[in-house]
């Protein structure tokens, strides 16, 4: 029998006129905030979400509990809370809904969360161009002020938290969450080196804690409904349900919520199935940065245990952005739209990183255009394996992610679909090789690129 959803999460989005406070208080809104901080101490708060198994939404998937419990407990300074919205993930569009769709949902989990870390000050980095989720969430700050569930002294328990709405940079490596923090402070959004972890030296050199505001939308349920109960949801391991974001060629694009036992399957069926006249070719299961999948994968469990290093799949769940691509598609159009993407938003910080997303998406640029060179697809390998081998996960190159990273798809697109690629090569007329510069006319110290 074919999964079906438990909408834990969007079932309470589509009640009419749940962003006003007082509608959402009459669904049992900050009813949990309540419970936390007058029968609960933080401590008590941050075992509740460790025993509970929740884990982080934003592809992470490390446990909330365990990142609440690495913040100091008697801070010397003050400590903050920094929210993650800033959703950027080619084919992710969760957190832009719940946000504009239940804004109380997600601000009654900030307040816990700020309660649990002992935080004064929590920051929603949301992505610059969410304008309208940015002005519900800075009237629904607003109707809290007011009704004294935010603020100073909160319901008069001597609690105080303030809330700040901050525009992302607009910028994919913003989502990093040290990068985020030096765009929230002002600066350009270049990730850190780790360590220092945030707990120790995060926003303003503040401890602090970065979670995904998805993440946050189950803090409320958990605390009313208690661990035992979400750890009952579904996988025990990962337990709880995730909203999965279908697009691409299915009948029914849209946000589907189901336990992480779903399949892939399921989940096409659920968007309506691929769109009629049409065989599927491939599925991206986690946003564009994870690697493909094909047909033959669709009885995978859409769950981290599933993906590498965990389980078997080359790919990852990442953010849940299920892109479905159907028989219409080119796979060397593929490759160059995401290529595209990633040498624009490399921060630039890391040579792997800055030179590799050029080099690559120069040679499939070459390849689209039907101007490949004789070898340019095993040079192309060996660059994708230099700057980041996807067999050995190595994870020390760069100072993010990123640069490791950006060539998996890549990698496992040219895997998959070889043929579609050699056949590109073979179709082309070579592009001249451009002459040597000569080193007579080159500045003292230019590395030019032959
Ligand atoms: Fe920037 Fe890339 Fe280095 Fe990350 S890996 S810091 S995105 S250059």
């Amino acid at each position: 029998m074919a999964a079906r959803q438990n909408r834990m999460i969007l079932d309470q989005c589509e009640i009419p006129g749940i962003r006003n406070l007082a509608v959402a208080r009459r669904y049992g809104a900050y009813t949990a905030l309540a419970k936390a901080l007058t029968t609960m101490t933080p401590d008590q708060v941050v075992e509740e979400i460790t025993r509970s198994g929740l884990q982080g939404r934003g592809g992470a998937w490390f446990g909330t509990g365990l990142k609440w419990s690495f913040m100091p407990k008697e801070p010397r300074v003050e400590s903050f809370l920094c929210v993650n919205a800033d959703e950027s993930e080619p084919g992710t569009c969760k957190d832009r809904y719940l946000i504009e769709k239940n804004p109380h949902l997600l601000l009654e989990g900030v307040l816990i969360a700020c309660y649990a870390i002992r935080a004064s000050t929590a920051f929603i980095y949301v992505r610059g161009e969410m304008w309208e989720g940015m002005e519900v969430l800075e009237t629904a700050i607003r109707e809290l002020v007011t009704a004294n569930l935010c603020g100073k002294n909160i319901l008069g328990t001597g609690f105080t938290i303030n809330v700040h709405v901050h525009p992302g940079a607009g910028a994919y490596i913003c989502g990093e969450e040290t990068a985020l923090m030096e765009s929230l402070e002002g600066k350009r959004g270049y990730p850190r080196n780790k360590p220092p972890f945030p707990a120790a030296y995060g926003a303003f050199g503040h401890p602090t804690t970065i979670n995904n505001i998805g993440t946050l939308g189950y803090v409320p349920w958990i605390i009313n409904h208690g661990a035992d109960a979400f750890k009952g949801i579904g996988d025990p391991n990962f337990p709880g349900t995730l909203i999965y974001q279908v697009s691409g060629h299915v009948n029914r694009p849209g946000l589907y919520e189901a336990e992480l036992t779903v399949t892939l399957r399921d989940l096409i069926d659920m968007a309506g199935g691929v769109r009629s006249g049409h065989r599927l070719k491939a599925v991206i299961p986690g946003g564009t940065s994870m690697p493909l999948l094909t047909a033959d994968d669709l009885d995978t469990v859409m769950s981290p245990a599933s993906f590498a290093p965990r389980g078997s799949l080359k790919s990852g769940l990442g953010s849940a952005a299920v892109i479905v691509l159907d028989d219409t598609c080119d796979m060397v159009d593929v490759a160059l739209n995401m290529m595209r993407f990633y040498r624009h938003e490399s921060c630039g910080q890391c040579t792997p990183c800055r030179e590799g997303t050029k080099w690559v998406c120069d040679m499939i640029e070459r390849i689209h255009r039907r101007r490949a060179r004789p070898g340019d697809l095993e040079v192309l390998e060996q660059v994708l394996v230099n700057v980041g081998d996807i067999d050995r996960f190595e994870f020390n190159k760069t100072i993010c992610l990123f640069g490791v990273s950006f060539g998996w798809p890549l990698t496992m697109l040219i895997r998959r679909f070889r043929s579609e690629f050699e056949a590109a090569v073979a179709e082309s007329t070579p592009a001249p090789v451009p002459l040597p510069v000569p080193a007579s006319v080159l500045p003292a110290g230019d590395l030019r690129a032959p």
